[in-house]
């Protein structure tokens, strides 16, 4: 449980940040720390160099623009807890956050971090997903915009090169008619999920579903968006006819393994149910 050893340089600024990242190519970022050192500690991680952005000025923020909700990467997932904004706008988001492990790991946590890691088993992957979100990975020569369907590339792998900060997250501004929900189950408080869904809907005239992101946490080696079960909802009302064949689906769409948090069978099931569930309370908050 002790860490090999290391160096630790706290960056002032960006610039600094990819200077030393470039010229260390056995560095890691530290944000949250709190899936980076437990990693060290098991010393599944072994980096030389630890390049804390803790002290990186104006990496931390919830703002709404015309477009989009932009989140700063070093945002913690208590300021989701404790922001009216996203408590009262984004549902799906607020739901996950306080879901994500205890309160002393939120203090720390950041979603950069979370997205970063790009574990399955995070809760951020699955919500962006069904956002639809856009991470913004930044270097020396700029910055790019990622589609989040496009960041996952393997298992533990973002589309971030070594010499790269993931430093926001864009979500969709929220509409009349937008609903989210993040639904979760977990041996006990403080897990990572034994399956968790999480659903974001967008509602028009008539309640006719424009948009319907659907994704999927801790069942297979990478986050999952449930593409046909999105389809399937898009272009008409939400019917529980059109619910249940989404559940369908998106159970379908799973890649689940037996292990100690339940057999395959069970976590099909259970994104089925959290499926329904999520779904329903979605449309909801949509036409509350
Ligand atoms: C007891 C416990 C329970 C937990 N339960 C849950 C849970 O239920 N759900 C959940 O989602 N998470 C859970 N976590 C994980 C927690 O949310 C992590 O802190 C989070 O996944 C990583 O965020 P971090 O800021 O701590 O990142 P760090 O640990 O600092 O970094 C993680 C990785 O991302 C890289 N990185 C970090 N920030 C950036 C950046 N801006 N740009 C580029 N690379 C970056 C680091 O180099 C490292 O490789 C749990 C953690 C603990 C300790």
């Amino acid at each position: 449980m002790i860490p090999a050893s290391f160096e630790y340089v706290a960056a002032a600024t960006l610039g600094e940040a990819f200077g030393l990242l470039k010229k260390h190519p056995d560095a890691k970022i530290l944000a949250g720390g709190h899936s980076l050192i437990p990693m060290m500690k098991f010393r599944v991680a072994q980096p030389a160099l630890l390049i804390d952005i803790n002290k990186v000025p104006d990496l931390a923020y919830i703002k709404e623009d015309a477009k989009w909700l932009k989140i700063g990467a070093l945002t913690r997932e208590s300021e989701f807890e404790n922001s009216a904004l996203i408590r009262d706008k984004y549902h799906l988001l607020a739901d996950a956050a306080k879901m994500i492990a205890d309160p002393l790991v939120r203090n720390m946590a950041t979603v950069g971090g979370n997205l970063a890691h790009a574990d399955p088993a995070n809760d951020h992957p699955a919500v962006m997903l069904a956002y639809d979100a856009v991470v913004v990975v930044s270097g020396a020569k700029g910055t790019r915009e990622v589609p989040i369907t496009k960041f996952f590339t393997g298992p533990f792998t973002p589309d971030i090169a070594h010499d790269e900060i993931l430093t926001e997250i864009r979500i969709p501004l929220r509409k009349a008619g937008d609903g989210g929900c993040y639904l979760k189950i977990e041996r006990k408080v403080g897990d990572y999920a034994t399956a968790a869904v999480g659903v974001f809907v967008r509602l028009g005239a008539k309640g006719v579903c424009e948009y319907a992101g659907i994704g999927l946490t801790n069942l297979g080696l990478m986050p999952i968006k449930a593409t046909a079960a999105c389809k399937v909802l898009m272009g008409g009302p939400l019917s529980d006819a059109k619910i249940r064949e989404a559940a369908q689906l998106a159970s379908e769409a799973a890649e689940p393994t037996s292990d100690w948090r339940g057999t395959e069978e069970y976590k099909r099931a259970l994104v089925k149910t959290l499926t329904v569930r999520a779904l329903k309370q979605a449309a909801l908050r949509a036409a509350a």
